[in-house]
This record gives structure tokens, C-alpha cells and sequence, in this order.
């Protein structure tokens, strides 16, 4: 039997491990901490399972539902509260986010809900994009100047560039349209303007919303996994943080090395050793007990545009998790809300705990419009999250998988994935 060795036990990892165990393969997964999930994980705040890295899944392709489905866990997907997601502005008003966008562009600049957030002339802006030609802009990558270019630059930053900060900790001037709106770019140049290929992906992707999760958390995926990797019998080794790659073997860091018929790569590594990491983001999760809070004033969340002027505000997004999901909202005591704030990991790593929980409880209070007390909070948490600093270089002959190369995000991660082991157990002929 042709044995395989998959490097990392994130998602990426993960989901590569079982499709190459139900292909036949003999696979051993390398992860270099002592769990598996990478940032799929969970952790337990005033006795509540939370996610504390990803909590929710892109829909448009089904990927992750798809996946969700073939583990047992179909029939806890779940879909977000409809009511969704709020923006405050660089002026300090919030606004509900225009509905009939994608990434924050809009399928209809001169609606009402988008004259709300960049102002008339900044929609007539964005209006421009339906008179020029759907070629114009077409071959443009990047995401800012594409939509720069069409749109204008208040639409670009007061609505795309919140939303991409708050998903991927970048500006769309950092940001590759193919790898964060597959399909986009075509739909732009069939339907003849940037919102036109918003509106028509979004009528080709499923009802309802864009996003959905897993009623107890996106985590049960990792449990999941993790049940079928041992039944599919493969060999999990935790605490083995692998050194260097090629085509044929993984060098452990205590200097073992390991051959294989094949070697994938699902995290971040270099043919020479681990990619330097930066501190990406940190999460500040708050469990309060705040009436005021029952009637979800801001939506299922907040993304900020830029910090209002004087406010002080540090926080990037507020994602309000009672009100968003009912299945937590369930879990929680009456008057109990679940709040989680980001924030650009360099500067609240300057923080103690208890001074990020003071900054976390008062940016919550400005991004729901609300007044919270400390004696409100019932738990804090706080978790750090790396980034690799590059993206991975390639390494002759082997695969790399991963958000490094497939973008940020479960759906793009995994589908990348399952393209991948399709083709490598097509090449194996497994
Ligand atoms: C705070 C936060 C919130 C997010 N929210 C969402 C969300 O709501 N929806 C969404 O779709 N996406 C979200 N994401 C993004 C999503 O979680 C990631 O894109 C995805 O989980 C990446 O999976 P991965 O397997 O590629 O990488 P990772 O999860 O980073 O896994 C890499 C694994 O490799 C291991 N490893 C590293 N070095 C070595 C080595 N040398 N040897 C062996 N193993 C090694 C690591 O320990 C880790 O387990 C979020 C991310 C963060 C940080």
C-alpha cells in the first residue's frame, strides 16, 4: 500500500489525511503541537464551549456543508441570525451593512442601505461601474484597484476595506480577487460590471446568507476528523514538529526522519524550516450578563471602517455570538451575551489581560451603542493567533495545501484540499 505523510494537523491537514485514508492510502499526519485543529479550536469561557479561532463558513460553494455532511454533521448545520452584520463608521455612526453585496461590494450602489454608509455622491461613485465597459479593470488582480477603479475609493474603503479587515486582516490593496471572490472577475466581464458579478454570484450561490456554522461550533469538525482519521486508521503523532521536507521524507525537529511515497505540506514550512510568524490577531472574548443586550442592538456584530476620531476604539470587529447563533443563545442564561472582539495582534499584545479586558468591555460599549459595566462581565478570555509572515514557497514534488496557498478561510481552504487529493490519489493510481 502507498503510504503518504501529510505535514500540520490544521483543517487542511485533516481533511487531506481522510481522503487519502478512504483512497487506500497508509497515511501518517505530523502536527507540531499537542492537538489537533490549528485554528479550528475551542476553548471554554463561564462554562460555554466557544470557537476560538474560526466560527462560521463561507457558503457559496457548499464546500464545507458538503464536508460537514459526509462526517455525520448535516443535520447541525446552521444558519446565522438573518438580521446580520452592522459598520461603523470613520464618523461614528453605525449602519446595517448593505445586503446585496459580496466582500462589501455592492450588487446595487445607489441603494438606500449603501447611500447610508458612503454617502450619495460616493454611491453615484459606484454607480459609474455600470456605464463603463465590463472589461475595464477585468484583468485586475488586485482587489483594491479593481474595485478602486470601478467604484471609487469611498466604496472601496468605507465598505469593502471593513469587511476584508475584519475576515482576513488585510486591505483589499493586499488582497488577490481570485483567491477571496473565485469567479468574480468572470462574472464581471459576462454580465458586463463589477455589480452586476456581485448580484449574479450571489443568485448563484444558496439561499439565505453567505455564511452558516455548526450548531456546538465549527470545532465538532475537528472532533469529527479526528474520529474518522483513527477508524480510517491513521497514524496521528502530536508534539512532532517537523524541520525540513522534500519529495520523499519529513525530518522531525528531534532529527528523525520519515520517507513516504509522497509528502503534502498543510503547514507553514519552507524545504529549509518553519516560515517566521507574525502576531496577527488577538480575540478578547467577553461573557456578560446585559439585559440591554436581549434585543441584539447592533445585529449579529459590528466592523469598523476606521476608528471614529476621539473614540479611542481599538477594536476591528465585534462579533455578537448570542445573537448570531440561536444554538448559543440556547447554551447561554437568560441576559447572558457572548461578545468577541479582534484586534490587530502587534498592538494588543501590549496588554495585560485585565487592561485588554477593560479595552474589550469598553470598545463593546461603543460598537453596540451601549453602556457595559465591569461588574457586568461574568468571564474574559483572550487568544493569539500567528500568521505566517509569506506565503510558503514551492518545494519540488511535494504538495502544499493550506491556507498559505489556498487564502484565508475554511472554504477556500478546503476545497483546495480536495482538489488536491483527488489528484494526488489520481497520480498514485489509488
Ligand atoms: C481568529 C480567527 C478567526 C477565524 N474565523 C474564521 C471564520 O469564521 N470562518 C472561516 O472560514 N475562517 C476563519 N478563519 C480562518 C481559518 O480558521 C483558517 O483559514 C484555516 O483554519 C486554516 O487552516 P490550515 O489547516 O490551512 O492552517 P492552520 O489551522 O494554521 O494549521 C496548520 C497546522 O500546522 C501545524 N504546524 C505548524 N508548523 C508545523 C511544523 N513545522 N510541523 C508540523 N506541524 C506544524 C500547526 O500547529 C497547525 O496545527 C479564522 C482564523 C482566525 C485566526
Amino acid at each position: 500500500m502507498p503510504n503518504a505523510i501529510v505535514v500540520g494537523g490544521g483543517i487542511a491537514g485533516l481533511v487531506m489525511a481522510r481522503d487519502l485514508a478512504l483512497g487506500g492510502l497508509h497515511v501518517t499526519l505530523l502536527e507540531a503541537s499537542d492537538h489537533l485543529g490549528g485554528k479550528v479550536a475551542r476553548h471554554t469561557v463561564a462554562g460555554i464551549d466557544l470557537d476560538a479561532g474560526a466560527e462560521s463558513f463561507a457558503t457559496r460553494r457548499n464546500t464545507v456543508e458538503d464536508l460537514a455532511k459526509q462526517l455525520g454533521l448535516g443535520a447541525d448545520v446552521a444558519r446565522p441570525n438573518p438580521r446580520g452584520a452592522w459598520l461603523l463608521t470613520a464618523e461614528g455612526l453605525a449602519h446595517p451593512m448593505p445586503r446585496t453585496g459580496i466582500l462589501g461590494i455592492p450588487g446595487i450602489a445607489l441603494a438606500a442601505d449603501v447611500i447610508e454608509v458612503v454617502g450619495f455622491w460616493g454611491a453615484l461613485r459606484g454607480q459609474l461601474d455600470a456605464l463603463m465597459f465590463g472589461f475595464a479593470g477585468s484583468k485586475e488582480r488586485n482587489l483594491g484597484r479593481l474595485v478602486r477603479r470601478r467604484m471609487g475609493r469611498r466604496v472601496l474603503e468605507r465598505l469593502v476595506a471593513p469587511v476584508t479587515l475584519g475576515i482576513h486582516s488585510r486591505h483589499p490593496d493586499e488582497l488577490d480577487v481570485d483567491v477571496v471572490a473565485p469567479g468574480l472577475r468572470a462574472a464581471m466581464l459576462s454580465t458586463g460590471s463589477l455589480s452586476n458579478g456581485v448580484r449574479s454570484l450571489r443568485e448563484s450561490a444558496p439561499a439565505g446568507t453567505a455564511v452558516s456554522g455548526l450548531v456546538g461550533g465549527i470545532f465538532s469538525l475537528v472532533e469529527a476528523l479526528t474520529r474518522d482519521l483513527e477508524r480510517f486508521g491513521v497514524r496521528v503523532r502530536l508534539n512532532s514538529p517537523v524541520a525540513a521536507i522534500s519529495a520523499s521524507t519529513a525530518t522531525l525537529v528531534d532529527g528523525q526522519t520519515l520517507q513516504a511515497d509522497t509528502v503534502v505540506l498543510a503547514a507553514p514550512l519552507t524545504a529549509e524550516g518553519a516560515v517566521a510568524a507574525t502576531a496577527a490577531i488577538v480575540l478578547a472574548t467577553l461573557v456578560v450578563d446585559a439585559p440591554e443586550l436581549d434585543a441584539a442592538p447592533r445585529g449579529t456584530g459590528v466592523l469598523v471602517a476606521r476608528p471614529p476620531v476621539g473614540s479611542q476604539l481599538q477594536a476591528k470587529a465585534l462579533t455578537h455570538g448570542t445573537a448570531k447563533w440561536d444554538w448559543l443563545a440556547a447554551r447561554a442564561a437568560r441576559h447572558r451575551h457572548v461578545l468577541r472582539l479582534s484586534y490587530d495582534g502587534a498592538v494588543a499584545e501590549k496588554f495585560t489581560d485585565s487592561e485588554l479586558r477593560d479595552l474589550a468591555l469598553r470598545d463593546a460599549g461603543v460598537l453596540l451603542g451601549v453602556a457595559l459595566t465591569a461588574t457586568s462581565v461574568v468571564e474574559f478570555a483572550r487568544v493569539h493567533w500567528s500568521a505566517p509572515a509569506d506565503r510558503p514557497a514551492p518545494i519540488e514534488g511535494v504538495t502544499v495545501i493550506g491556507e498559505g496557498v489556498a487564502g484565508t478561510g475554511l472554504a477556500a481552504v478546503i476545497a483546495q484540499v480536495r482538489l488536491e487529493s483527488g489528484r494526488l490519489l489520481k497520480n498514485m493510481g489509488a
